[in-house]
């Protein structure tokens, strides 16, 4: 079976590269991100598209958009006219990034929310031409609580304080930004949306379920979540979950590549593909394979999902929500 992991950024400019993913029987959807930290956006895009157009069977990518400029009427028109030009050249869905919600300030000092009206034009295009919005807005719980060792993200907040709300108490909170993106998923009933990273909602099942109840459009990606999984639930309460919610999730790793592999030496490229080995190894056998793996200093048992369910989670549902696949 040819998986699909939908959600990566991996610049993946080497003849060896494909051959990893032939070896590992997997075809990845790289995602853009307008994140000054992790270089130029643009670039990536195009290198994300080269990838797609030399090898489809492979390669897909979803396109972004830039932050709005409040000083320009015509905004929201120059980037439906970018995105229609990216969908034409082959991107099957567009993102939309968390810095809407945590960091982007509107004119008048207040943070710029995903269901601001700025973008209200922008998911209406995407509506109307069905391509789906993978929305990565606000960040798992933890972000919003104190630092504690051994908890997922601990250490990313801790190398990144920039994005650690619980030292920012005026910006919005969790549930505020959960909030609007139900709004934006709500008043747009036929647009597809992906919640990126469990749709931030890693930390209860419930949460997630009750989403899915009231909305037919919405749908999440497992995307760097996998400790979530393994340190929030027990194996029994997440096969009932994946299996009642078969539809509704689609497997990824958030596998992070900012740096070209062209400019990888040969030695730093095969020992950066025995991680990339290790994590699709952790990631498979978790979802597909009875047994166990050490982590949190227990042995967390896999889910060993139905065949159907793991078809589902692994091809299908990728293919469903971003139907351009
Ligand atoms: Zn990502």
């Amino acid at each position: 079976m040819q998986r699909i992991d939908a959600h990566t950024h991996l610049m993946g400019d080497h003849p060896r590269v494909v051959a990893l993913l032939e070896e590992l029987d997997l075809k990845v959807l790289n995602i853009g991100v307008v994140d000054s930290a992790h270089g130029p956006w643009r670039e990536h895009l195009k290198t994300y598209r080269t990838l797609a157009d030399e090898h489809p069977d492979r390669f897909a990518w979803v396109t972004t958009f830039e932050p709005p400029d409040f000083n320009d009427p015509h905004y929201a028109e120059r980037v439906i006219e970018a995105l229609d030009r990216d969908f034409a050249a082959g991107a099957v869905g567009c993102k939309i990034w968390k810095h809407v919600g945590m960091e982007l300030k509107k004119p008048d000092g207040s943070y710029l929310l995903p269901d601001d009206a700025v973008f209200d034009p922008i998911y209406a295009h995407l509506e109307k031409v069905g391509q789906p919005l993978l929305m990565h807005i606000a960040e798992p719980l933890a972000c919003w609580q104190p630092l504690k060792d051994g908890v997922p993200h601990c250490d990313y907040y801790r190398r990144n304080p920039h994005w650690h709300m619980y030292t920012r108490p005026e910006a919005p909170s969790h549930a505020a930004l959960m909030a609007a993106r139900d709004r934006v998923v709500e008043r747009h009933a036929k647009l597809r949306v992906i919640g990126a990273h469990l749709g931030s909602l890693e930390y209860s099942l419930q949460a997630m379920a009750d989403r899915f109840e009231r909305y037919s459009n919405f749908a999440v990606d497992t995307a760097g979540r996998l400790w979530d999984l393994m340190y929030h639930y027990d194996a029994d309460s997440l096969r009932a979950f994946f299996t009642r919610y078969q539809d509704r999730l689609l497997w990824g790793t958030d596998l992070v590549r900012f740096k070209p592999y062209s400019q990888y030496s040969d030695e730093q490229r095969e020992d950066d593909f025995g991680h990339v080995r290790r994590l699709y190894a952790t990631e498979y056998d978790f979802y597909g394979v009875k047994g166990a793996t050490r982590r949190f200093e227990r042995d967390v048992e896999h889910l060993a999902l139905p065949g159907d369910v793991l078809r589902k989670l692994f091809v299908d549902n990728a293919r469903a929500w971003y139907p351009g696949l």
